[in-house]
């Protein structure tokens, strides 16, 4: 792509339009459209996706997730306060590059696109219109200063700096800004009503192997949970030294199907802990299940995925057992025995908390931004991203998060050419 490249060539200070950090599932979309009109250049920290076998295919959805390193890979690994293993994109393309590729719009309430904006944007990827792209390039300060376009007493963006793989420092800049004093503006709930669907259900090892598939359908209920299902070939360490084996030092592959269950919301809410080092995780805390309608609502998608293991189709999933009777091989916990036991199935909850990787919030409109998502108090600085929800839009978000990114440009265009 002749409009990508690596943070090292740019020059040290340099001036456009609009500058778009992070490209990522919002930010390419939102530069995109906004390349139509304006000089754009899109910052993200990450590499480009394309060479990398691992996210070109589902099979290797889990291979992206486990090979990682404390830079450079496609995800980033991060372990939350609340002990639960996640990841997020570090990539051209964000967490849509990492991701399991489901695609679900979002509900009602979140139909931002008025007639007229489509989501075909017309470009392909040979598209050269007014936008650079450079990766491995990490933004590190937005700068702000007193904007007396407004009023001396307003901040505004007036730059943001990057660093580049060497360790070399760059500029971008609005045309037009000034350098000013460097102030930090106080808005005391960024970082704050973070959020992150709980994931729980059962993982069974099959007597046939499905086919591989990450999610494909969701299943919506009235209670408060979606029910989804993937398939995954998982390394399993080879069994201990043994008499009747010889084993072999590599691991044994097994199909291992998931039925699990997100939950609507979530209503509990944790908080962003700041690192001052863009390139390391924050350090979050999501608190899960702290609100007792978080957990009313997994016991009743928990049930749900009791019903589905009950059904004729499941059988053929089962094991006979030694002593008669079949049932599932399970990896990992099984659902309680007697699900009619509350008491358990909250426990069920609890002990089996994971994440959907849906995480959003920290942003949110109202508290850090405003309707048209500016940052409140600031000119010139927009936050478009997952940040800003206050619930994750429908079964899985990524849809919502691409017409995001094209719907504010489209605003942001029709804004400047009214
Ligand atoms: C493993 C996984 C599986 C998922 N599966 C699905 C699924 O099947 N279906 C679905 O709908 N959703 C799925 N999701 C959720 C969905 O992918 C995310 O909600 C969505 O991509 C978030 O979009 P975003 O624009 O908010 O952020 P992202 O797409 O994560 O983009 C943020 C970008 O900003 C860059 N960045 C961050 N900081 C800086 C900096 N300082 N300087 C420069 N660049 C920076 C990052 O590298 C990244 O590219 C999954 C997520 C994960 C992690």
């Amino acid at each position: 792509m002749k409009f990508v490249f690596n943070a090292t060539e740019f020059p040290s200070e340099d001036y456009y339009d609009y500058i778009v950090v992070g490209g990522g599932t919002a930010g390419c979309p939102l530069a995109a459209t906004l390349s139509e009109k304006y000089k754009i250049l899109l910052l993200e920290r990450g590499g480009v996706p394309y060479g990398r076998p691992s996210l070109m295919t589902q099979e290797g959805f889990l291979t992206s997730l486990t090979d990682i390193d404390d830079f450079e890979s496609p995800a980033q690994a991060f372990t939350s306060e609340d002990g639960v293993p996640n990841a997020r994109g570090r990539i051209l393309g964000g967490s849509s590059a990492i991701n399991a590729g489901f695609y679900s719009r979002a509900d009602q309430d979140f139909i931002l696109v008025e007639a007229g904006i489509d989501p075909f944007n017309g470009f392909s990827l040979d598209h050269v219109i007014g936008i650079k792209i450079a990766v491995y390039a990490s933004v590190e300060r937005i700068l702000l200063a007193p904007n007396s376009a407004y009023s001396l007493s307003k901040q505004a963006a007036i730059g943001v700096i990057f660093r580049d793989q060497s360790g070399r420092y760059h500029h971008a800049m609005p045309y037009l800004s000034t350098w000013g004093i460097v102030v930090a503006h106080h808005l005391p709930y960024v970082g704050k009503f973070l959020f992150d669907n709980p994931r729980n259900g059962i993982s069974i090892v099959p007597p046939m192997p499905p086919e591989h598939s990450l999610i494909q359908v969701v299943g919506i209920t009235n209670s408060g949970a979606y029910l989804e299902a993937a398939s995954n070939v998982i390394p399993f360490a080879s069994p201990a030294n043994s008499v009747f084996i010889r084993t072999s030092p590599s691991p044994v592959y097994l199909t291992v199907a998931t039925l699990m269950e997100k939950i609507v919301g979530p209503v509990s809410s944790g908080l962003r802990l700041a690192s001052t080092d863009v390139r390391l995780n924050p350090i979050v805390q999501f608190n899960y299940f702290s609100n007792t309608g978080d957990v009313e609502r997994c016991v009743n998608g928990t049930r749900k995925i009791a019903d589905v293991l009950r059904t004729r189709t499941m059988e053929i999933f089962k094991f006979d057992q030694w002593f008669g009777g079949r049932d599932f091989r399970y990896v990992g916990p099984a659902l309680p025995v007697d699900e009619s036991n509350d008491e358990l199935m909250r426990e069920f909850c609890h002990q089996t908390v994971n994440t959907i990787w849906h995480y959003h919030g920290g942003c949110v409109v109202g508290k850090v931004v405003d309707q048209n998502l500016r940052v409140l108090g600031i000119e010139g600085l927009r936050v478009v991203d997952g940040s800003i929800f206050t619930v994750s839009p429908r079964t899985n978000p990524q849809a919502t998060l691409l017409m995001l990114g094209r719907y504010v440009g489209m605003v942001m265009l029709r804004e400047k050419f009214r």
